[in-house]
């Protein structure tokens, strides 16, 4: 089980450690976009903070919801509607729960997937954040589905999204900014998969 205190430590974690890659994240935007990834999940996830304390008594779906709402209207750009996108999916799958299990996990990961999938419109191998979600929520609904706890499964999300992240470096970007530079976007680290992954080592920091 996660429960409700961990979903609150995780957004803390994660926003600390986006803090912490602010620079780094926004150098890997700098090869191949605008520069702002840092800056834009900082702004964003600062906010969040300051709003915690007002859902903290709530159930995880209405935190979450919280989460997607303070980041669409504080995060412009790409990653503010489609981390905005995620977190408001995957708040409606676990709705007035308290805590969740495996199963829970498990859904609320495919829905925010789904949401970055519906609303970006990107594939598999296109260079964006579904490159490390979508092999993290793979490996995940295996592991569950093969009977592994909560710690065990995330472990291996979290290897998924690493390897995910580190397989966008080859690629050419389909889609977002990155697009526009065509082939010279080849050789350089995703910005938007590499804070997927530090978000999901985040939460494996906390189960
Ligand atoms: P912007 O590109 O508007 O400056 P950010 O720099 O904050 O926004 O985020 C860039 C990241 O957004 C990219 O590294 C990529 O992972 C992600 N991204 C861009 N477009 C899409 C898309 N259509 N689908 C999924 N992810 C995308
Ligand atoms: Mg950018
Ligand atoms: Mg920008």
């Amino acid at each position: 089980m996660v429960t409700k205190e961990q979903i609150l430590q995780w957004l803390q974690t994660f926003a600390t450690v986006v803090e912490e890659n602010k620079d780094y994240l926004t150098e890997l935007d700098a090869a191949i976009g605008d520069a702002d990834h840092g800056i834009n999940m900082e702004r964003g996830f600062k906010k969040v903070i300051t709003q915690l304390p007002t859902v903290a008594d709530k159930d995880i779906g209405s935190i979450l919801k919280m989460v997607s709402m303070t980041l669409i209207s504080t995060v412009g750009g790409a990653s503010g509607p489609l981390y905005g996108t995620l977190f408001l999916r995957a708040s409606t799958v676990v709705a007035d729960k308290q805590e969740l299990s495996e199963q829970d996990m498990l859904a609320m990961l495919q829905a925010g997937l789904d949401g970055v999938v519906g609303r970006g419109k990107a594939q598999l191998g296109d260079k964006t954040m579904v490159d490390a979600l979508s092999p993290a929520v793979t490996a995940f609904g295996q592991a569950v589905t093969a009977g592994e706890n909560m710690l065990s499964a995330m472990q291996k999300a979290v290897a998924a999204a690493e390897k995910g992240m580190q397989d966008t470096t080859p690629m050419q970007a389909k889609k977002g900014r990155a697009s526009y530079l065509g082939e010279r976007s080849v050789g350089h680290q995703d910005p938007g998969a590499t804070s997927v992954y530090l978000m999901l080592q985040s939460l494996l920091d906390v189960i």
